[in-house]
C-alpha cells in the first residue's frame, strides 16, 4: 500500500463530526494508554483535548525524557541557493518574485561552512530552491564534499528527487532528508502550486519514501500550518510519519510543525495557528509516536522555543539565517523571516538552564 492509499482511508472522514463525539473519559483513558492508535491521535488533536493539555504535557515530557534524555540536538540551516521554478504562493522565493537570485560557488560554500563550523555545531541542513538547472544534483554532490571537511552530518531540503539521485546522495555523504508535504489537503495543495513540477502533488508525497528506500539515515516531513485546518493537517502528518516509520524500521522518522512566517509576496495565512494549537499538536504526536524526532526552527519565538524544550521537542535550529550566503556575510533577501534571532551559544545556554545538554554532534561516519 502506498502512502497516498494510506491517507485516502481518512480523507472522506468527518472529522467534525469524529470530535464532536470525543468525551473527556476519551482522552484521559487515551493519555494512559501505552500504544496509541492512528483515531485516538486524532482525538488528542480534537478540540475537547485542549482541556487536557496539561495531562498531555506531563506525559508527554516523561515518554520524551525516556526515549531521548535531557537533550537538544542543534543544527542550522545553510541556503547554497534561491533560484526556484515554482510559484508557491507562500514562499519568499516563489519564481516570480522580484528578488535578487543567488548560488554559491564553491569558495562561498567554503565561507558559509566557516562560519558557521566556529559555532561548534556538526549538523547542517542544507537548502535550495527548487530548480534542477541551477542547484542540479551534481552541484548539490560538489557543495557536499566541500561540507564533509566541516560537517558530520548533512542534510537536505531540495525539491523531489528520484530514488537513484537520493541513493547518488546517500553514497557522497547525505544523511537526512527534509521534505515537507506543505499540505496534504490535494484541493488546497492545488490552489497554492498554481504552476511549475511542484503541482504534482504525489511525486512530492513519495518523495520521504523513495529516500528511505534509498538508504537515509533520517527523513523529516511536515506541513506548513496556516495553508489549511491544522488539526486535519497535523492528523495527516502523523499518519504519513506512522506510515514511513512502520515499513522503514531502520529509518529515524522525525517530524516539524513550521508556521508561516511573514516573506516577500506578503501572502497572508489562511489559517491562523496559535502557539496553544502547536502545542497540542506537539503533545499529540509524542504521544502517539514516543521514538519519533520533533523538530522546531527559529520560525518560532524565543519565548516559544524556550517553553517548548521541555514538551516534546528534540531538535532545535540555532543561529539560523533564510538567505542565501547569509552566515558569512549580510546578504540578500531571506525565503521568509525568522523569529528567534538568537546565536548558538545564546541557545546552548538558554538550554543548559533548563538543566538540558544541547548535542553538537551524534552522527559522523566518515
Ligand atoms: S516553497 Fe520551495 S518550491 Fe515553493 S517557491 Fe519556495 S523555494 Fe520554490
Amino acid at each position: 500500500m502506498s502512502v497516498y492509499e494510506e491517507l485516502s482511508n481518512y480523507r472522506d472522514l468527518n472529522f467534525d463530526k469524529f470530535f464532536d463525539q470525543i468525551t473527556d473519559a476519551d482522552i484521559q483513558r487515551i493519555i494512559g494508554k501505552q500504544r496509541l492508535t492512528v483515531l485516538d491521535y486524532l482525538a488528542l488533536l480534537s478540540p475537547r483535548a485542549e482541556k487536557h493539555l496539561e495531562a498531555m504535557a506531563q506525559q508527554a515530557h516523561r515518554l520524551t525524557v525516556q526515549h531521548f534524555g535531557h537533550t537538544m540536538l542543534l543544527y542550522t540551516p545553510l541556503y547554497l541557493a534561491n533560484y526556484c521554478v515554482n510559484q508557491c504562493v507562500y514562499c519568499g522565493f516563489h519564481a516570480h518574485n522580484d528578488i535578487e537570485r543567488k548560488k554559491l560557488s564553491q569558495e562561498q560554500v567554503i565561507a558559509e561552512a566557516e562560519a558557521i563550523a566556529a559555532t561548534g555545531l556538526k549538523h547542517i541542513l542544507i537548502l535550495t530552491g527548487e530548480s534542477r538547472y541551477h542547484s542540479s544534483v551534481a552541484y548539490i554532490k560538489e557543495c557536499v564534499q566541500t561540507l564533509k571537511n566541516y560537517f558530520t552530518s548533512i542534510s537536505i531540503e531540495v525539491y523531489p528527487l528520484n530514488t537513484d539521485e537520493y541513493k547518488e546522495l546517500v553514497e557522497a555523504g547525505v544523511d537526512g532528508v527534509t521534505m515537507y508535504q506543505e499540505v496534504y489537503d490535494e484541493e488546497i495543495y492545488a490552489e497554492l502550486h498554481p504552476a511549475g513540477p511542484k503541482r504534482d502533488y504525489r511525486y512530492r508525497l513519495d518523495a520521504p519514501e523513495r529516500a528511505c528506500q534509498a538508504g537515509m539515515r533520517t527523513v523529516n516531513i511536515g506541513a506548513l500550518l496556516g495553508l489549511s485546518d491544522w488539526r486535519s493537517e497535523a492528523f495527516f502528518t502523523g499518519v504519513h510519519a506512522d506510515y514511513l516509520q512502520n515499513k522503514y524500521l531502520d529509518v529515524e522518522v522525525s517530524i516539524s510543525p513550521p508556521r508561516m512566517r511573514p516573506h516577500v509576496g506578503g501572502f497572508p495565512p489562511k489559517v491562523i495557528v496559535t502557539d496553544k494549537n502547536i502545542v497540542q499538536y506537539v503533545l499529540a504526536f509524542r504521544l502517539f509516536m514516543p521514538r519519533s524526532g520533533i523538530t522546531l526552527s527559529t520560525r518560532e519565538s524565543a519565548k516559544m522555543r524556550d517553553n517548548m524544550v521541555r514538551l516534546g521537542i528534540t531538535k532545535m535550529s540555532a543561529g539560523s539565517c533564510t538567505a542565501v550566503g547569509g552566515h558569512a556575510e549580510k546578504a540578500s533577501v531571506g525565503q521568509f523571516e525568522i523569529s528567534d534571532e538568537r546565536d548558538v551559544a545564546d541557545i546552548a545556554a538558554m538550554l543548559y538552564s533548563q538543566n538540558y545538554q544541547p548535542v553538537y554532534k551524534d552522527w559522523q561516519i566518515w
